[in-house]
């Protein structure tokens, strides 16, 4: 039988969670769906100095607004509990003292000057990048260089120390990554990545190797930024003797900037004018703010599409999918190797797209609780026009409002450059003709029956239509743009359409 597949998300709740945690979250929880697995969430909070408080929330809150939530975690304790590496605290030591024993790992007892005097050395030697490693070890002061008595009695004094893992020199270390294929990497590259701190508290790398295992991982799928990690991961699976059950690993593409050029970063936040945060986030410590995708408008699941296409695509053209058509088109072979541009005008045009379809009751709701935050009513038998009307226009659900306040609240200003243009005296007169023609008009008043009426006009005049059309939108509306204007004069009736022209003529000044 196969196992069962268990993937999670591991964040370190070191500020908001960024949108490229959101995408590897996203990807494992449709890895899971689709696989028929579970989808976990571990905290890894070892690295106390890095902690920020309501960052944990933080991720909740975000995961939960996307429907993504694991089936594990610390605020839903499955059986392979705590889902805080801090809580875990005691259990890590002995798994570094098992490699110690192995003679995979030792003792270091250098203190921060030694460190930093070898760093010198090595730099002044012109070795550019100074590590500790299977060779510099050698000089240093560890349970290797030591006698057994001299490390025993360092011990017996309570002499701070670390445990190191002891990478072998010149050994080829192989991972087959189910994005890239096999990944080599010389040993020799690689340094005596500490395992175990001074404070006793272990180092992510240690922590989540023993993690993974004993939450039966099957697959670890995380950012490319841990790509160089992987090596001392898989010996690490090596030198505990889990080889057998090692996850597989799936190394996500970086999430660029827009014109390509690098990471996006945490801190792009705001910069370049879009969020990279799910949620509002105010930082505790410096009481800076950073914008967030819900509260800009976006709905959680256009957002969900559009991040899932940020280094996946289902192979066809196909490029609206919802959570269920994720999951099942789903697949990690087609997850692409090469970073993914961040595109904001795809994030909207995916946003403009779910809205389109929503029910528009629930469109509505947005537009009445705007309006009524504004302190207007919106006549209950206009509404569903009005959000017909405008929501083909509309990015977020805010500027169902923005767009149509215009024919709730007449203008009392207009378009002075618009005016300037357009309001002349063959405007002037079609207008004044029309007012009178509505004002006289009784029986059914749709959009066709609006423009019959205006054309006619028009012709009486004799003044050609098109010449004064702007003008017709500028003295209605106040603006020079907008949805249908015949279907604006059928939501407005024939009073209030002759009402507003009517004020127009007598606000505006003709241009000669
Ligand atoms: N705690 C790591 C992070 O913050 C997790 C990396 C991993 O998934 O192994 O990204």
């Amino acid at each position: 039988m196969n196992k069962e597949v268990r993937v999670r998300f591991a964040p370190s709740p070191t500020g908001a969670l960024h949108i490229g945690g959101v995408r590897t979250a996203l990807y494992n929880y449709l890895f899971a769906k689709k696989m028929g697995g579970k989808f976990l969430l571990r905290i890894e909070d070892t690295d106390q100095t890095r902690f920020v408080p309501g960052a944990e929330d933080y991720i909740k809150e975000s995961l939960e607004w996307l429907g993504i939530s694991p089936v594990e975690s610390p605020w839903n304790p499955g059986g392979c509990g705590p889902y805080r590496q801090s809580e875990r605290k005691p259990m890590y030591m002995q798994y570094a003292l098992d490699l110690v024993e192995k003679g995979h790992a030792y003792y270091a007892f250098d203190t921060s000057e030694e460190l930093e005097a070898m760093r010198e050395r090595l730099t002044a030697a012109r070795v550019v990048q100074p590590q500790y490693n299977s060779i510099t070890r050698t000089q240093m002061k560890n349970s290797l260089t030591l006698t057994a008595e001299e490390v025993k009695a360092r011990h017996a004094s309570g002499e701070p120390y670390v445990i190191r893992i002891k990478i072998p020199r010149n050994e080829e270390v192989r991972l087959n990554d189910m994005i890239r294929g096999w990944v080599m990497v010389n040993s020799s590259t690689l340094d005596d990545k500490v395992l175990m701190k001074s404070d006793g508290m272990p180092t992510y790398h240690l922590a989540n190797i023993v993690d993974d295992h004993l939450m039966n991982i099957t697959h670890v799928i995380r950012g490319e930024e841990w790509l160089p990690s992987a090596p001392l991961h898989v010996l690490l699976y090596r030198y505990f003797g889990w080889a057998d059950s090692m996850p597989q690993f799936a190394h996500l593409p970086l999430l660029l900037k827009p014109d390509g050029n690098g990471k996006l970063s945490k801190r792009d936040g705001d910069k370049l004018g879009f969020p990279v945060f799910p949620l509002n986030w105010t930082d505790p410590f410096t009481g800076e703010k950073s914008s967030g995708f819900r509260e800009q408008g976006y709905l959680p699941d256009a957002f969900l599409n559009f991040l899932a296409f940020l280094g996946w695509n289902p192979g066809d053209e196909r490029e609206l999918f919802t959570i269920e058509e994720l999951v099942e088109a789903f697949s990690v072979e087609r997850i692409g190797k090469s970073g993914t541009k961040f595109d904001i005008a795809k994030a909207k045009w995916y946003n403009e797209q779910y809205l389109k379809v929503k029910p528009i009751d629930e469109l509505a709701a947005f537009f009445i609780a705007d309006a009524n935050a504004e302190g207007f009513e919106v006549p209950a038998d206009k509404t569903e026009a009005i959000v017909n009307l405008v929501k083909g226009r509309v990015t977020f659900p805010a500027d169902l409002w923005k767009e149509s306040k215009f024919i709730v609240s007449a203008p009392t200003e207009f378009d002075q450059e618009i005016a300037s243009k357009k309001w002349n005296a063959d405007a002037v007169k079609v207008l004044g003709a029309y007012a009178v023609t509505l004002e006289g008009f009784s029986g059914p008043f749709d959009a066709g029956t609006a423009k019959a009426l205006l054309e006619s006009t028009a012709e009486t005049e004799g003044i050609k239509l098109g010449k004064v059309m702007q003008a017709v939108r500028l003295a209605v509306t106040g603006s020079g743009a907008g949805p249908d204007l015949m279907e604006v004069f059928a939501i407005l009736g024939t009073m209030e359409v002759a009402k507003r022209i009517r004020f127009a003529l007598s606000t505006l000044t003709v241009v000669a």
